[in-house]
């Protein structure tokens, strides 16, 4: 960190820094109003215990995977901004060519190109 970010295109990395930071603040904002309080699922050993809570496992395990969709957008967000910071954000993943600008303004976290997006949804 410190050094700074080399630019391969002509790209505003500004701008699409800010449109990441941005998303993550809303994702982070979203993800904790997924539930009501901290995810605490606990096995309960007893079989009475196992029937009453199966209805509150099953709630919880919606509003899990809607938090895990908002966990993996952040991944992908965090990943992108750590490339930027490496230099090789806008680069594609697999290919090592440069993703196109308008592909990178439509969604700035994304990490391949094009033909390798085909590949690789
Ligand atoms: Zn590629």
């Amino acid at each position: 960190m410190g050094r700074p970010v080399p630019t391969p295109q002509s790209l505003d990395f500004t701008a699409l820094r800010q449109h990441l930071l941005d998303r993550r603040a809303e994702l982070l904002d979203l993800s904790r109003t997924d539930r009501s309080g901290p995810v605490h699922i606990e096995i309960d050993a007893t079989a009475t215990g196992q029937a009453l809570r199966q209805g509150e496992l099953a709630d919880q395990a919606l509003a899990l995977s809607r938090h895990d969709r908002h966990l993996e957008e952040l991944q992908r967000i965090d990943h992108a901004l750590e490339r930027m910071e490496q230099g090789t954000y806008g680069r594609c993943l697999v290919c090592d060519d440069d993703i196109a600008a308008a592909r990178l303004a439509s969604d700035p976290a994304v990490v391949t190109c094009l033909s390798c997006a085909g590949h690789h949804p």
